[in-house]
């Protein structure tokens, strides 16, 4: 923070954080960022959150890796944790070429017992060669990436039914809508700039469905909030369809024209009569009909989701239903009308597209197809690599247990604190005969690691990145990275080369440029545009056109162009409430912290507003525990136990608790269940069986 007229230099880039892609000028002085500010990106249109605002001096803090580093030989067990400031007992430092050699030599002639987790906070480059570096070099697809943990459900219904990953409309469309559901999802917390747009559309006139088993500030601005029961969307989503099709609200002309399916759909929501559902949901019958009513009666209505739909068993059976209600209303592929599940990490959007999935190529295209890797090995100029769906996240880490993968290399991840039933992953990670972590500091998961390769922060490198809104954006360099530390994409050619895979690569636009030759969503997107115009939208139909906000309004990526009903069924949560574990524990984020908190807790401001761990409790809970707001409870579930602060919180009911999982400290995923969705292959994080007691009972 700073003078204004007090720097160097101004730089534009895209906000490291979520998935908005808020673009912003690093006014930097004697290569430091010395503060920034929000410039008119399509996204922000110069708003930023307090992260973007104020974020960022992590970037220069003294924890950051600045020289390659090796395990020593004598060094204490894997994953006791280092101190940054003291790491000398763990590792020796080394030069990049015995780093790297290292690295690679560990990996080399390895094939299926190497998997690599990539980072949906790198760069679209970054994420394409990690993908390219696992498949050239190893021949299979045991590469993933975060997604696994927040929208991959949510991806899976949408490629099933709709044709395409991405969201349809950008959120800022809401702007035409006069109906909107939030379900799931707590924009002002999580997508902050989003949530300016959805306050400014019910300020003129729109109505906005909020749908959360737990309240949030958005309710303020509510026209309707279904505080429903934990994991029971399915019966509330099935419950409003059944009126919409009870009372012919539905639109015939565009499921006639743009779906198939609609009779099988028809007839499965025959037995959810709202009056049941209540029972279920806990949401009664009048209010479930309103809001039928009020979205099938919308000109143009957008429904947002957040990992509270998708992080499920049943996220996948969600996110279909979600689908059907849109298409069902003829809400899609117009202006204000669209679905959109509102991305969570910066570049998660691009980190998939690029490929960064076990089961898919760059642009979703499925590694089963035999054209499809031929097209990519023609590129690679490389032999063929395995047609079978490679490993997930928390399926590598099984394979770790099962003595299948020996060897990982991590790119930007956090997994000894993200993975579910995380003790698992950790002795997952101390099992293996060799990690390699690419990070900026030494993470929990590095402190597994045998050689960690110092990276660069976003404001140190080139590159793009995609958002919530198919925008693809330019990131530039701002300052240098420190001492010896390299941008991501320079380490992995080294690493590749290394390999023997031959990379030649200049710069992260000869990687793009390779990119575009099997990516049609990167057609007519070229560097020099993002260069000149910071932001294309894809898919962009011309050199000229901005991109389309809005996709599908003749048809979709599907057989015959149409769009599928998926009918679902309720589905249990995997670990319900018993009498030992009678309450339910739900996880997410919090404003000022993101993710594992590596960056987040190392930025002053953001630090100094949330020093804490803390879990939210109901009153009467806290009442109940004869525990004080600022006194510590116990979390135990049948994975662990935790400790940690309570807070008061209103907007939790009395048989829940909210626990925010960036502190490591008290890591939420000592707690969470890794049970998955069938489909999306994602953790269960949003429900599971908890003990709640003071602290210092036994
Ligand atoms: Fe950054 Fe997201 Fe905040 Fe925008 S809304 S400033 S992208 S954290």
């Amino acid at each position: 923070i700073g003078d204004s007229a007090d720097f160097d230099e101004e730089v534009e880039s895209i906000c490291p954080f979520c998935g908005v892609g808020c673009q912003i000028s690093l006014k930097v002085k004697d290569n430091k960022v010395k503060y920034v500010e929000g410039i008119n990106g399509p996204a922000n249109e110069g708003r930023l959150c307090v992260k973007g605002r104020f974020g960022f001096d992590y970037i220069h803090h003294d924890h950051r890796l600045t020289k390659p580093l090796i395990r020593r030989e004598d060094a204490p067990a894997k994953g006791l944790n280092v101190d940054p400031a003291n790491w000398q007992e763990f590792f020796r430092e080394a030069s990049w070429d015995e780093a790297l050699d290292f690295a690679a030599d560990g990996m080399k002639g390895r094939g299926t017992e190497v998997a690599g987790f990539g980072s949906a906070k790198c760069t679209n480059e970054e994420a394409y060669l990690f993908q390219k570096m696992i498949r050239q070099g190893f021949g299979h697809n045991n590469v993933d990436h975060c997604t696994r943990l927040c929208h991959a459900s949510s991806v899976a219904a949408l490629m099933e039914n709709v044709g395409s990953g991405a969201v349809t409309a950008t959120f800022n469309q809401i702007e035409n809508a006069d109906v909107a559901i939030a379900i799931g999802c707590n924009p002002i917390e999580n997508h902050p700039v989003a949530a300016t747009y959805f306050k400014q559309f019910t300020k003129r006139g729109g109505k906005l469905i909020v749908m959360d088993p737990r309240g949030q500030a958005l309710k303020r601005f509510s026209s309707h909030m279904l505080q429903f029961r934990p994991g029971t969307d399915v019966s509330m989503l099935n419950a409003i369809m059944h009126v919409i099709v009870e009372e012919g609200l539905y639109d015939q002309q565009y499921i006639e024209a743009y779906t198939e399916n609609w009779e099988a759909e028809k007839e499965h929501l025959k037995d959810f009569t709202p009056e049941a559902m209540a029972r279920v949901c806990g949401i009664d019958a009048e209010t479930l009909r309103d809001v039928a009513r009020t979205f099938a009666g919308a000109n143009a209505a957008m429904i947002f989701w957040g990992m509270g739909v998708s992080q499920h068993i049943h996220g996948t059976d969600n996110s279909r239903c979600l689908i059907s209600l849109a298409l069902m209303t003829g809400q899609v592929g117009r202006p204000g009308a669209g679905l959109h599940p509102l991305r969570g990490q910066n570049n998660v959007q691009g980190a998939s597209d690029a490929g960064l999935i076990p089961m898919f190529l760059p642009d979703y295209q499925s590694v089963m197809n035999d054209g499809v890797r031929s097209a990519f090995t023609d590129v690679w100029q490389s032999d063929d690599f395995s047609s079978e769906k490679g490993l997930t996240v928390t399926e590598i880490m099984d394979a770790v247990h099962e003595g299948k993968i020996k060897s990982m290399y991590v790119l930007g991840e956090n997994p000894a604190m993200s993975d579910p039933d995380v003790e698992h992953a950790r002795d997952a990670l101390a099992r293996l005969d060799h990690l390699v972590v690419q990070d900026i500091f030494i993470t929990e998961t590095a402190n597994y690691a045998d050689v960690i390769l110092p990276a660069s922060a976003f404001a140190e490198k080139s590159g793009t990145v995609t958002n919530t809104n198919r925008q693809v954006q330019m990131g530039r360099p701002a300052v240098p990275p420190p001492g010896e530390a390299k941008e991501d994409w320079w380490i992995e050619v080294e690493l590749a080369k290394r390999l023997g895979l031959g990379w030649d690569y200049a710069s992260p636009a000869d990687v793009f440029a390779e990119m575009k030759l099997n990516m049609r969503s990167l057609d007519n997107i070229t560097w020099d545009r993002l260069e000149t115009e910071n932001a294309v939208t894809y898919p962009s139909l011309s050199p000229e056109d901005p991109g389309q906000a809005i996709v599908f309004a003749d048809g979709f990526p599907r057989p015959d162009g149409r769009a599928r009903f998926t009918p679902a069924s309720i589905i249990a949560p995997d670990d319900v409430p018993d009498k030992d574990y009678p309450m339910i524990l739900t996880t997410g984020r919090q404003l000022e912290h993101w993710h594992t908190g590596s960056m987040t807790r190392r930025a002053t401001v953001l630090d100094g507003l949330e020093p804490e761990a803390n879990c939210s409790l109901h009153p009467s809970t806290l009442r109940k525990l004869g525990v004080a707001p600022g006194e510590h409870v116990r979390l135990t579930t049948k994975r662990g136990s935790i400790e940690i602060m309570a807070r008061e919180d209103r907007a939790v009911s009395p048989d829940m608790v909210f626990l925010p999982f960036a502190y490591v400290e008290a890591a939420a995923n000592i707690l969470t269940n890794p049970a998955v969705d069938p489909y999306g292959k994602i953790p269960e994080f949003k429900f599971s069986a908890v003990k709640v007691e003071a602290a210092g009972v036994s």
